[in-house]
């Protein structure tokens, strides 16, 4: 029998639609799957693509599959399993065979299993893909981290599978051991910041202007043929029009309001907190759902505090307001992004990646959930500045801001006198006031550590006094 030119393990929704995907593209794969009733019945419903699928009961027949040096990706529950996984499927490979984790796994454990293999022969990639199972079986974003010269050996198959923006590939190799891996987690630390706002912006048009919906989805719908548009607000719009085939409602107005999460929002705060980088708004976000989680405590404090009194606004226009709040969002957004890719510049450094900023937009510009008209105008900032400090601070999005922040302020004080939570558009809006004030308040807190721990401070003027007057009590 022909052998396949690469290998997948791990047939859940992801596994099973890339696997598609890349027989679909012309290539001959080989697939397994830990409950092999999984592969068959994948085999058998693959329909015309079946004649590029090896079905594989086995670990040994799977890998006898395919022709070696064997590309090989693994998609399956990130964690232990990937290590129970790759346990299982050594001691069946050859020289220059490489492993690919396609799931989502913190890249902490994908530098550590890059470094186990580095001496073996065996070749460690550390893939990043975004998409959910629409992206994986037509086309995701992927990201990719390990040696220059696997990437090569991998780059024609995932070229072909990628997503297209402009028939531009949305698949970039962006540095050693855990860049994509690390890539992808910021990727969904942004996702969470941009879901979150949009859900913000959900909560003031419903709590705080009553409006049902379906008009709500209308206005997401107007917003996505303009500066918003983005697959994230497409849906927002899809989900609102939604109806509950049980009782006749809006979907969303039966769907419990507590929010899951997996670990790749929080990874993202923890490594930007690691980093010394500020990431507000994805911090916002992340904690956002944390507390959506808490509904009995959140419902047993509504029934100690009640819900404060409406305070409309003074001007009455809601056509100028919902302006205003598109506006707002965009302002957001564009913390969230610059806060994103600050903690990914940091991580270059720190990391030794080298991380491509305008390629990393580049491939975020389709295939993936934060995909956006958006992220094709970061691709051109970035193109132009490279190194900028601060997406913020680049002639583009300093123009957007400054026509943005005023709606956001408004925004923000309107959701504030009326007690609905806006955590990351609030976060965003300081983080821009905190980062464009050249004199902040940090002068008092260090004086205050001068104080109480004898920390010294820095003068304005540059005069060697390294502590303060402060008199009795002080350290
Ligand atoms: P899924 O549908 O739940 O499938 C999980 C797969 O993992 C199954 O094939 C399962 O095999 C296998 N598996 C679980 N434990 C295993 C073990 N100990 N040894 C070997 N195989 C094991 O998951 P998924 O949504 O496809 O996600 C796969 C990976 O992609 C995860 O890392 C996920 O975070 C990531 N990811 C998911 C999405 C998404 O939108 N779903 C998007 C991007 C990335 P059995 O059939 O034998 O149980």
């Amino acid at each position: 029998m022909q052998k396949a030119e690469i290998g997948l393990i791990g047939l859940g929704v992801m596994g099973s639609n890339l696997a598609l995907n890349i027989a679909e593209k012309g290539n001959r794969i080989a697939v397994f799957n830990r409950t092999p009733a999984r592969t068959q019945e994948f085999v058998a419903e693959a329909g015309a693509l079946a004649g590029n699928i090896i079905g594989c009961a086995t670990v040994e027949e799977f890998v006898e599959a395919i022709r070696p040096p064997r590309p090989i990706i693994i998609m399956i529950k990130a964690g232990d399993a990937v290590d129970q996984q790759m346990d299982l499927l050594k001691p069946y490979l050859s020289a220059n065979d490489i492993m690919i984790d396609a799931g989502n796994a913190n890249f902490r454990d994908t530098i550590r299993r890059f470094d186990a293999l580095k001496d073996s022969g065996l070749t460690f990639i550390g893939m990043g893909v975004s998409g959910g199972e629409e992206g994986a079986r037509h086309g995701p974003s992927i990201m990719v981290g390990g040696t220059e010269e696997s990437w090569k050996r991998v780059e024609p198959v995932l070229t072909s599978i990628s997503a297209k923006f402009n028939d531009d590939p949305c698949v970039a190799w962006l540095g050693n051991d855990g860049a994509g891996h690390f890539v992808k987690t910021i990727h969904n630390g942004i996702e969470y910041a941009d879901m979150q706002m949009i859900a913000e912006i959900y909560g003031i048009l419903r709590d705080g202007l009553g409006m049902s919906a379906s008009a709500i989805g209308d206005v997401f719908g107007q917003w996505n043929t303009g500066r918003l548009n983005s697959y994230l607000i497409e849906i927002s719009e899809k989900v609102l029009k939604a109806t509950d085939p049980v009782t006749g409602k809006p979907m969303v107005d039966v769907i419990l309001d507590s929010a899951g999460q997996k670990g790749t929002g929080k990874w993202s705060v923890i490594e930007a907190q690691n980093m010394g980088v500020a990431a507000t708004a994805i911090e916002a976000a992340v904690a956002g759902r944390v507390l959506s989680s808490q509904r009995q405590e959140r419902l047993a404090a509504e029934k100690i505090f009640g819900l404060p009194p409406k305070v409309e606004r003074k001007n009455h226009d809601g056509m100028a307001f919902l302006a205003d709040l598109e506006s707002a969002l965009l302002a957001a957004k564009i913390a969230a992004y610059a806060q994103g890719f600050a903690v990914m510049a940091a991580a270059s450094k720190d990391f030794g990646w080298s991380l491509p900023m305008p390629t990393i937009a580049r491939i975020w510009r389709a295939g993936c959930i934060i995909r956006s008209q958006f992220l094709d105008e970061i691709t051109s900032a970035f193109t132009k500045e490279p190194d900028v400090a601060n997406l913020i601070v680049t002639p583009a999005f300093s123009k957007m801001v400054k026509d943005t922040d005023g709606a956001l302020r408004r925004v923000v004080s309107y959701a504030a006198l009326n007690g609905l939570p806006v955590p990351a558009l609030s976060s965003a809006l300081s983080y821009f006031d905190s980062y464009r004030r050249g004199r902040g308040t940090a002068n008092l807190i260090q004086a205050q550590r001068d104080f109480f721990g004898a920390h010294g401070f820095e003068r304005l003027d540059g005069v060697d006094r390294p502590h303060g007057p402060w008199g009795s009590g002080a350290a």
